[in-house]
């Protein structure tokens, strides 16, 4: 009788798992959370609610106390809310709302005067604008400002990118050539090099690595197109959890350039003084090219790092000394087959 005159309150309900809020008046908890379980479709027993800002379980002698239209989480049985961050993972793991969170962080973004929040507000609208889906030139028009006109697709640019990274490292061997002095050492050098850059050819540079329509192993990415930072030389994966879809968007694409693939086994420190060094008193034919090329120019020597994880310092790893020549074995192998190819 006596809850008959108490004052209805209004507040907004929504549950744990759907952003959808009801406008419900209720005269205390338990009208409330019958109310509420109802709307909602939630089981009633063990129903619990509470304030949405915060986590804060509200009880019979503090609903009086909340000020109308108070936001309020429902949740059935073992179900917890610790505040507005429980939404995160909502905001992350929907695409429905996608649209809308666009134009409300662009509202927000464009009265936003502190440089923290500017950046907050910029890093999700980049990663909310991603696009990685649209794939030809004519479906996403800005991925490809500034990119050549023959790439008619983004898979096709990003294989070409990868190639051009491969070949740098090329041209990095060729370019010891012009450092040796004797004679005999530069002629077996330069027929490695060029054993190499064949080797390299028949590889297609590796273009593969960052080609998402490629095969699971042979590419870095998903095929979405999502790279993940795979750790600096000494580390066995990356800490930050670097990640990037250069896939996504035209900023992502320019910002995927710092990213580089870093030679675990050094390129300059190591690899090519180690490459000039066994052709001082060996011949081209002696060197396990094989070894050298996947060194160079293949992932199991390459990783893929963000800026942050790459350190510039020696990494002090050295080349197996038991792998740059051939093996006996080997060289016989090579002489049979070689012998074989000719006989046919
Ligand atoms: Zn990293
Ligand atoms: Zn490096």
């Amino acid at each position: 009788m006596f809850g008959l005159f108490r004052k209805h309150k209004p507040v907004k309900i929504r549950s744990r798992n759907e952003n959808t809020k009801y406008g419900v008046a209720a005269k205390d908890v338990k009208e409330l959370l019958k109310k509420g379980c109802k709307l909602l479709q939630l089981p009633s027993s063990d129903a619990h609610v509470c304030l949405y800002a915060d986590g804060t379980k509200v009880t019979e002698e503090f609903f009086p106390t909340l000020p109308d239209n108070t936001e309020l989480v429902v949740l059935c049985r073992d179900q917890t809310w610790s505040g507005v961050v429980c939404d995160l993972g909502q905001l992350l793991s929907t695409d429905r709302h996608a649209d809308g969170l666009i134009e409300a962080a662009k509202g927000l973004l464009s009265d936003e005067q502190t440089p923290k929040r500017r950046k907050i507000l910029m890093d999700l609208l980049l990663n909310l604008e991603d696009r990685s889906e649209l794939e030809s030139r004519e479906e996403h028009e800005d991925w490809f400002t500034g990119v050549d006109a023959r790439f008619k697709t983004k898979s096709a640019y990003m294989k070409f990118n990868c190639e051009s990274r491969i070949r740098g490292y090329m041209k990095e061997v060729d370019g010891a050539t012009k450092t040796i002095q004797k004679a005999k050492v530069r002629e077996e050098f330069l027929k490695t090099s060029k054993s190499l850059a064949q080797m390299v050819k028949t590889a297609r540079h590796n273009g593969c690595y960052f080609d998402r329509t490629e095969k699971q192993p042979d590419r870095l990415c998903t095929q979405e197109g999502w790279f993940t930072c795979q750790g600096s030389y000494e580390q066995k994966v990356c800490q930050s959890l670097h990640s990037i879809n250069p896939y996504g968007s035209r900023e992502s694409r320019i910002v995927f350039s710092t990213w580089n693939l870093d030679h675990r086994i050094e390129k300059k420190r190591t690899i090519i003084p180690a490459l000039l060094e066994a052709l001082q008193n060996h011949k081209s034919s002696d060197i396990n090219l094989n070894y050298f090329y996947r060194l160079l120019f293949t992932r199991e020597n390459l990783k893929l790092v963000h800026i942050v994880c790459h350190k510039k310092g020696a990494h002090n790893l050295l080349c197996d000394t038991n792998e740059m020549f051939r093996r006996a074995s080997d060289s016989e192998k090579q002489k049979v087959k070689g012998k074989r190819r000719r006989l046919v």
